[in-house]
């Protein structure tokens, strides 16, 4: 290849995903990463793939949600862009608690009608939570429903991308190391996450399903096939070691009390990953103009949630897109924090100046 326009180190979910965009918007790519072509090596290979800017944004700040939001209207046109189909629903999420835990509803309400005026959260009495997720029967009494959140299938999209790229002659080094993120962004640290996939096809869920609990907020998403997520703990550090004993029977037990046909679904994987978080748990751009280097991290639990809008503002800013693309609509990735940077972040016409 001649001297590419970007070299993108890192191909989990956001630099796959950067590279392709790119080379489809007409950069010639050359893109490094340590594991296999899958994404084996990465937080996406294990992530469950929600895409829930609502419920997410429960517990963080307001522009996730709407970064989240922006990602919702970008990911259909994405999926129908990659040469093979992915599976992609859009059927919401139903928050559900037990009665011990009414409290944590409350919380629940009172955060998503402060942080999110215009979200659409609908509450259900138990007839109509049974209308619409039999699989549930009448074991809640009240639910809340938060339509039009989504969920991908992690581990097709990251192949599917793959095969993108081949296609679109993306110099690909698997297996290739380049210099760790946290060299150059110290802050940069890991919050473990253990997932438990399992397989029950006698179980027909239609939504991703929520637990709303003080110690143990699981989540159930259906897969195609009969497949599940259930995930998935939240342990600060590195430790990327198998699942505990105490990851999977947290997992496990309140998956099961939400919803105990799983007795008999049968455990296919439990896995672990680290999530890459910065302190303020916001993503970030940095801009390092001595290496000519954008570093973009932080995504932390919110890869699927924001990757289409960050890959979207990075190209913008790269000048790869049309000139009338909005830049700078979201502040996190431009404002200057000292507190999480090794350097200033420079302003668009300044990224667009030192990388030309
Ligand atoms: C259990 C769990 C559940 C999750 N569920 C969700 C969810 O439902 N929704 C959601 O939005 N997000 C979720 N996430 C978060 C999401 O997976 C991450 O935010 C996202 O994967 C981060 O993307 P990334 O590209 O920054 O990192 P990654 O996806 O981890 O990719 C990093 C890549 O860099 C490569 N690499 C590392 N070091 C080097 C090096 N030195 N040289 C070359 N390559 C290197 C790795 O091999 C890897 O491929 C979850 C995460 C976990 C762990």
């Amino acid at each position: 290849m001649t001297r590419p326009d970007i070299a993108v180190v890192g191909g989990g979910l956001l630099g796959r995903c950067l590279a392709w965009r790119a080379s489809r918007a007409g950069a010639r790519v050359v893109l490094y990463d340590a594991a296999g072509s899958e994404g084996e090596g990465s937080a996406a290979w294990v992530a469950a793939g929600m895409i829930a800017p609502t419920t997410e944004a429960m517990d963080a700040d307001t522009q996730i949600a709407s970064m989240g939001r922006h990602s919702l209207t970008l990911w259909p046109r994405w999926l129908a862009e990659l040469p093979v189909p992915v599976f992609y629903h859009e059927n919401g999420t139903l928050l559900l608690w037990h009665r011990e835990d009414a409290g944590e509803a409350v919380r629940a309400q009172r955060m998503l009608a402060s942080r999110h005026s215009q979200a659409c959260v609908k509450r259900l009495e138990s007839g109509r939570i049974d209308e619409l997720e039999p699989a549930l029967g009448t074991r809640f009494s009240e639910a809340l429903h938060i339509p039009g959140e989504a969920q991908v299938d992690n581990r097709a999209f990251l192949k599917a991308v793959a095969i993108a790229l081949e296609d679109s002659g993306v110099e690909c080094h698997w297996k290739t190391f380049g210099m760790g993120a946290k060299y150059n962004w110290p802050q940069l640290r890991g919050v473990r996450g253990e997932i438990v996939r399992l397989h029950a096809p006698e179980i027909e869920l239609h939504h991703m399903l929520r637990l709303l609990h003080p110690r143990y907020p699981v989540y159930i998403v259906p897969r195609a096939e009969g497949r599940l997520v259930v995930g998935a703990t939240s342990i600060e550090g590195e430790d990327r070691s198998p699942v505990s004993v105490r990851g999977a029977l947290e997992l496990l037990t309140s998956a099961y009390s939400m919803l105990p046909a799983l007795a008999e679904a049968r455990i296919l994987e439990f896995s672990t990953q680290v999530r890459p978080a910065l302190p303020n748990h916001l993503p970030a751009l940095h801009f390092d103009r001595e290496r000519n280097t954008l570093y973009i991290n932080g995504l932390y639990r919110h890869g699927f949630l924001l990757t289409p809008t960050i890959v979207e503002e990075v190209l913008a800013l790269l000048s790869f897109l049309e000139p009338s693309t909005p830049v700078g609509r979201w502040p996190c990735l431009r404002e200057k924090r000292t507190e999480t940077l090794s350097a200033d972040i420079q302003d668009s016409w300044e990224i667009q100046t030192c990388l030309s």
